[in-house]
């Protein structure tokens, strides 16, 4: 008979131990990867962005943009975007479609505070802009820090104007005011504490010049947009203009092991899934690594993972091969790439400390997301999960359960059901993250090591 230790050695899980269970050699692969992610983000700010940015690097990494009704070749690597916010990159593989095709798939973009269409005005000696935030935020957090302008201007003529500006040290940026606390002593809960339509982002202070016109102030700040970017009033009406918190990425803590930055939720999933695509040479099935939009606000229209756009690519790419694409769909597996929330010891009362996952504890699977009696969610089958927990074991991928909090305390969603919805078997996979949908969030290096690895072993 075995003694205690053994038997337990045998049957039971195996207790947490954080960043000691990696190897040194593990945590350098960690952080040199954590390099090229700091410099993804940076450049990722929207979702526009993030598909520039990562065009670049698929371009660089031999990719060519995708052609309907032509015959692709095993190690073929082709891009495809939709409307400048989502991309997908896919490697032709070996069997083609006739497998199915193997995903991941990640959102790229972030909560935000977009401006509204007519969003100009002065008021008590200032120039504002009325915003209306994007994704659930705590509206307190996004106040008193410096934000970016980012996003694109459609003039009369057709024109396109990209505007950034706030994310260098030597630029000028914008903030959302908050009351003095002397003036502030009013017991609110958090979720009343600021007002949507107190969330006017400050853009100036000087008039045009002494006359005596009205809202000398706007006037003065719409001269020097339009100076700059040749802009008028009326062209907000056709744009997508946003703030985003102007922090560069950085690393957090004495040891260096945690990356604070704006945005982790979804780029620390949608840049490791970008780099296993790049990474994968000749696969047996057909990769593909899709970027989609508008998760955070419910992943409807058509940039969002409810449109059929990537439906419509594997079809093609179904028929290129001359298979039917619903019948490839069916065979298809997918990684939805997205982060969960990591346990966070001031915070302990909100989670459940078995079910909850945890920093350096490597890539989270969440079998189901949703809310109270598992409502709006894909639930995983046992037969998935088992098939990707062998899969993670064979490549030594440290992963880890995780449920968002209690049950009954919050929920969540993910693009995983509107996969399954497709017919895949889908699960969702990620990287656990401090203080998500805060202007600064925070992830490990060998978390998002982990989620690479985890991704580049479905692809191969
Ligand atoms: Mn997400
Ligand atoms: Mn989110």
């Amino acid at each position: 008979m075995s003694n205690a230790k053994e038997l337990r050695e045998k049957l039971m899980m195996k207790e947490r131990k954080g960043a000691a269970t990696f190897s040194p050699e593990v945590l350098k692969e960690a952080d040199d990867f954590a390099v090229g992610y700091k410099r993804f983000l940076d450049n990722s700010r929207t979702e526009r962005e993030a598909v520039a940015y990562t065009k670049k690097l698929a371009e660089e990494a031999g990719f060519v943009a995708f052609e309907q009704d032509k015959k692709y070749n095993p190690g073929d690597r082709v891009y495809i975007i939709n409307r400048e916010k989502a991309i997908g990159l896919a490697v032709i593989g070996k069997n083609g479609t006739d497998n199915g095709v193997r995903l991941a798939i990640a959102h790229i973009d972030s909560p935000r505070i977009d401006l509204k269409p007519n969003p100009l005005y002065q008021d008590g000696g200032l120039a504002l802009l009325k915003s209306h935030y994007y994704g659930g935020i705590k509206k307190y957090q996004w106040t008193t820090v410096p934000l970016a302008l980012h996003g694109r201007v459609i003039k009369l003529d057709g024109t396109a104007v990209d505007i950034r500006v706030g994310e260098n040290d030597d630029e000028e940026c914008f903030l959302i005011t908050d009351l003095l606390p002397h003036l502030d002593k009013e017991d609110k809960p958090v979720r009343k504490a600021i007002d949507a339509e107190n969330m006017n982002v400050l853009i100036g202070s000087y008039p045009f010049d002494d006359s005596d016109e009205k809202d000398l102030i706007a006037l003065n700040v719409m001269k020097l947009l339009n100076d700059r970017f040749g802009i008028t009033e009326n062209d907000f009406l056709s744009a997508e203009l946003t703030f985003c918190p102007a922090y560069k990425t950085r690393d957090i803590g004495f040891d260096r092991s945690l990356i604070g930055g704006y945005g982790h939720d979804d780029k620390c999933c949608a840049y490791p899934s970008v780099m296993a695509a790049i990474d994968t040479k000749i696969p047996e099935c057909t990769c593909i690594t899709y970027l989609t939009d508008k998760e955070e606000t419910g992943s409807d229209g058509n940039t969002g993972m409810q449109s059929d756009f990537l439906r419509y690519f594997i079809y093609d790419l179904a028929k290129a091969d001359g298979n039917e694409g619903y019948r490839v769909l069916s065979k298809s597996k997918c990684l939805s790439a997205d982060v969960n929330a990591a346990f966070d010891p001031s915070y302990a009362s909100a989670y459940e400390a078995k079910n909850c996952s945890y920093v350096n504890e490597g890539v989270v699977i969440s079998k189901y997301t949703g809310h109270g009696g598992k409502y709006d969610t894909s639930d995983a089958s046992a037969e998935f999960m088992g098939e990707i927990r062998a899969m993670l074991e064979r490549d030594n991928v440290k992963w880890q359960i995780g449920e968002l909090g209690k049950v009954d305390v919050g929920g969540g969603g993910t693009i995983a059901k509107y996969v399954a919805n497709m017919n895949v078997d889908v699960v969702d996979l990620g990287v656990a993250v401090l203080n998500m949908h805060a202007p600064m969030e925070v992830i490990s290096k060998p978390d998002l090591y982990m989620a690479y690895k985890a991704f580049y072993g479905l692809f191969n």
